[in-house]
């Protein structure tokens, strides 16, 4: 096996970097303030193709990236900006890569063009109030009237909520059949019926525009209909799996980001006499950090192979992601013990990156409902079925 990037996948990682660097991290602590990604910043991501990363150049004049140069720009988000690692994440993973996987000629011709463009951001609402790791469960409605659905329902957790242009929402066009009930729409913001709430007020993550979407008599065309009818749960799920993969790069750029502000405060910040890097203790730290960022790496691409062969990765996805947001949240914690009384200060990045690693374990199926995905492959060799 080659474990190296290929020459485009080592350009593509110079461009995203230098993007993140340039571009980003100068913001990165106004976005966690403000509570916004400043529009600017989405511009210029767009103008160089973040937008459209997965869209093939052909014929929609995306940037065609392959798995692991998606993931690769994640990564080099994720280490400078969580907020805006997340934004660009929910859009291309959630809203865009379905419309291209399981989107009509219509549809891809309608929407992919403003999605590249930034023009039209993009988000998933699956979760409900009451309908969380047990999605199957939700109980927005999609009733046909003439050429038309009415949908019925409040989504909560929307991510990029507030600034979307376009959902893919999830709702049940045949409440008495379970799963198999759900259907897919995709469904423009100036919906008549349908109303952006207020962003949460959330721990970590501050420009993700986390929103709750009502759904009062929403009328959305049938041709909005999203994979057919009935289809809908079966799209979650395999659009789930490439999100775990996705929001893994975005922990393992997390991860990254928590130990290079660690260890060069460690190489700085004199106690005793000495750099506190020269203590054993530290160097444990450091060390520890460093193997679990590097065995997550190698699993992050290692997975991107997988789904690139075309197999199932349904457990494999379940198992990075868990890891990911442990070695994330592990690391983050870490550093910020290293850095003292300064890692629980705002003066210092470490305490944000902090509060955005805490999200990892709760977003795209929290890690409970992963160890049973997993923990139900394995079982599965031995005859049993293993349910959440
Ligand atoms: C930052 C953030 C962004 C998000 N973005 C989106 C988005 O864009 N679109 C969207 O649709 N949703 C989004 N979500 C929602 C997310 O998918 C849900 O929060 C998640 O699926 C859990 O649902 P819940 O919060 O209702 O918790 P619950 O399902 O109520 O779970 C509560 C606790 O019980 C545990 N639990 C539940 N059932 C079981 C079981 N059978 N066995 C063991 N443990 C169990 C859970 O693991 C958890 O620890 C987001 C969430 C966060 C935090």
């Amino acid at each position: 096996m080659d474990f190296r990037l290929t020459e485009d996948q080592e350009m593509f990682r110079q461009m995203f970097a230098q993007f993140a660097e340039k571009e980003v991290e100068p913001l990165a602590e106004e976005i966690d303030k403000k509570e916004e990604i400043p529009p600017e910043l989405i511009q210029k991501a767009a103008e160089q193709g973040f937008f459209g990363a997965l869209v093939p150049e052909e014929p929609y004049y995306g940037a065609g990236l392959d798995t692991l140069s998606y993931l690769l720009m994640l990564e080099e988000l994720g280490k400078h900006c969580a907020s805006t690692a997340l934004t660009v994440h929910v859009h291309n993973t959630l809203a865009t890569r379905p419309i291209l996987q399981f989107g009509t000629d219509d549809q891809k011709e309608k929407y992919l063009p403003d999605m590249i463009m930034g023009e039209k951001i993009g988000a998933f609402a699956l979760t409900e109030p009451d309908a969380g790791s047990d999605a199957a469960s939700l109980s927005t409605v999609a009733a046909e009237d003439g050429d038309s659905y009415l949908l019925n329902g409040t989504k909560t957790w929307v991510s990029n909520g507030g600034i979307a242009g376009v959902y893919i929402v999830f709702a049940k066009t045949d409440p008495e059949a379970g799963a198999k009930g759900i259907t897919a729409f995709i469904v423009d913001r100036d919906t008549p019926g349908l109303k952006v709430g207020g962003r949460e007020l959330t721990l970590g993550l501050h420009g993700a525009s986390i929103t709750t979407i009502y759904l009062d008599n929403a009328r959305v065309p049938k041709e909005n209909v999203l994979g057919g009818p009935g289809n809908g749960f079966k799209i979650a799920l395999s659009t789930l799996d490439f999100a775990r993969m996705a929001v893994s790069a975005i922990g393992l750029g997390i991860a990254e980001h928590a130990f290079s502000e660690g260890s060069r405060y460690a190489s700085e910040r004199k106690q005793f006499g000495v750099e506190i890097a020269t203590k054993q203790v530290i160097q444990k730290y450091v060390a520890d950090s460093w193997m679990k960022i590097e065995g997550l790496r190698h699993s992050l691409y290692h997975t991107a192979w997988l789904a690139d062969q075309g197999e199932r990765y349904t457990a494999e996805a379940a198992a990075l992601k868990v890891m990911a947001s442990e070695v994330a949240f592990d690391v983050a914690n870490t550093m910020v013990q290293v850095h003292g009384g300064y890692g629980f200060i705002k003066e210092y990045p470490v305490e944000r990156i902090y509060r955005d690693a805490r999200a990892l374990s709760i977003v795209e199926g929290t890690n409970e409902i992963l160890r049973v995905i997993i923990a139900g492959k394995i079982f599965a060799e031995y005859g049993l079925k293993i349910r959440p």
